[in-house]
């Protein structure tokens, strides 16, 4: 199956696909994650993205693709992928789909969760992350065990620069003028599902399970 998650920065879509990812038993590719790799390792990629991370812009459109594609081409992605922040931009939904043609596949289905910007906000503002393994916490939804070491790694914990104040409304913004148009052009494909992102993280994994369980079912897969 190919899932596509959009959503505003903190709708949950990382802690989410994390969980779709083990209950279907397919990977789990997000781009802001791609990102952050190449900058931890110091690659001409990651020299690339950081200023326009930093800034709470979008990295152009042609780099993006381009770390998209040549994830998807891994023979792990072959029975399906849970996509998270990606498509961004109506020109990277026209190459995926374009990307997809030629595998004679096509998206099954557009998760959008919807979540308040008053809860987005205090979402952002309580995410910390394991710089080892990747885990995401929040301050008060899902704490750590040991104040600010990672549960599973022991490692301290980090808040990502892009998520202060000052940038998390400039992303907000990003996603209302250049993402949110995706969810008409995806609607008028006919694979949009809408879900409530409010309510526990076990809340709304019901209601995407339930959607993708429809969706299977209409499929046959
Ligand atoms: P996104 O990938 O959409 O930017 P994340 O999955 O990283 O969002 O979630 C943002 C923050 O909100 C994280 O700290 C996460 O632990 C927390 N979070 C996610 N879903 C919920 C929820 N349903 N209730 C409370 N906190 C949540
Ligand atoms: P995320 O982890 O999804 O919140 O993404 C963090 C940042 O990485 C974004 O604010 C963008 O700067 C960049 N990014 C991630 N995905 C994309 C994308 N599909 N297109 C452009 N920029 C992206």
């Amino acid at each position: 199956m190919i899932i596509v998650l959009l959503g505003a920065p903190g709708a949950g879509k990382g802690t989410q696909a994390e969980l779709l990812s083990a209950w279907l038993g397919i990977p789990h590719i997000s781009s802001g994650d791609l990102f952050r790799s190449a900058i931890q390792s110091g690659s001409e990629l990651g020299l690339r993205a950081q200023t326009y991370i930093n800034a709470g812009e979008l990295v152009p459109d042609e780099v993006t693709i381009a770390m998209v594609a040549e994830r998807l081409r891994t023979p792990e992605c072959a029975e399906g992928v849970i996509l998270d922040g990606f498509p961004r931009t109506q020109n990277q939904a026209l190459a995926l789909k374009a990307f997809l043609d030629t595998l004679y596949r096509s998206v099954d289905t557009v998760l959008s969760i919807i979540v308040s910007n008053e809860v987005l906000m205090e979402r952002l503002t309580g995410r910390w992350i394991c710089p080892q393994c990747g885990t995401v916490y929040h301050a008060v939804y899902k704490p750590e065990k040991v104040k600010g070491l990672c549960d599973i790694e022991g490692a301290r914990l980090y808040q990502r620069s892009d998520d202060a104040p000052a940038t998390q409304g400039r992303r907000i913004e990003v996603y209302l003028s250049q993402t949110a148009p995706l969810i008409e052009f995806y609607r008028s494909e006919g694979v949009l599902a809408e879900v409530d992102g409010e309510g526990s993280v076990e809340e709304v994994q019901q209601r995407l399970r339930e959607v993708i369980s429809a969706v299977r079912a209409g499929s046959g897969r």
